[in-house]
């Protein structure tokens, strides 16, 4: 498969507003919201607006306002759902894992003796995925 970015990844149709998502943060740069199948209760997915399909082919410039961000959202994840930690997760073409390609950073808050849900394992009830932004958009907000 030739590693060039592909506009119609599923990522690239929500910043466009093609499909919903349970948003938590946006900015000019930069877009967060929860990952459909979490790997733990308040998964939050950060994407920076601008193409790549990963860290490898990033435009440097890239990092600054997007790890600003994910230090952001896991500070709010981790006090909204009351979490000891975080677990911040990034993969990069389909031997790491990567399955959506276009840039994104995973904030996973952490609680002890729990370990993670697998990687793209089961859909979460939206409802769910709905409370857990709203508490994590309280957080951001305070
Ligand atoms: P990757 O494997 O590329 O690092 O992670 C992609 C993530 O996107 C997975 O954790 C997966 O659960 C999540 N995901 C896949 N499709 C969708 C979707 O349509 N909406 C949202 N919000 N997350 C998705």
């Amino acid at each position: 498969m030739a590693e060039v970015y592909d506009p119609g990844n599923i990522f690239a149709k929500i910043l466009r507003g093609e499909i919903p998502s349970h948003r938590v943060y946006e900015d000019d740069a930069v877009i967060a919201f929860m990952d459909v199948m979490p790997q733990g209760p308040g998964h939050t997915l950060v994407v920076p607006k601008a193409p790549s399909r990963n860290l490898l082919d990033a435009n440097p410039s890239t990092f600054g306002p997007l790890f600003t961000v994910v230090q952001k959202v896991a500070l709010a994840a981790k006090k909204a759902l009351d979490a000891d930690g975080v677990t911040i997760l990034q993969f990069n073409e389909p031997a790491s894992g990567q399955t959506v390609y276009h840039l994104h950073v995973h904030v996973i808050p952490r609680f002890d003796g729990i370990p993670l849900k697998p990687h793209s394992g089961g859909m979460e009830k939206p409802e769910v995925l709905a409370g857990n932004a709203e508490k994590i958009r309280a957080a951001l907000g305070s």
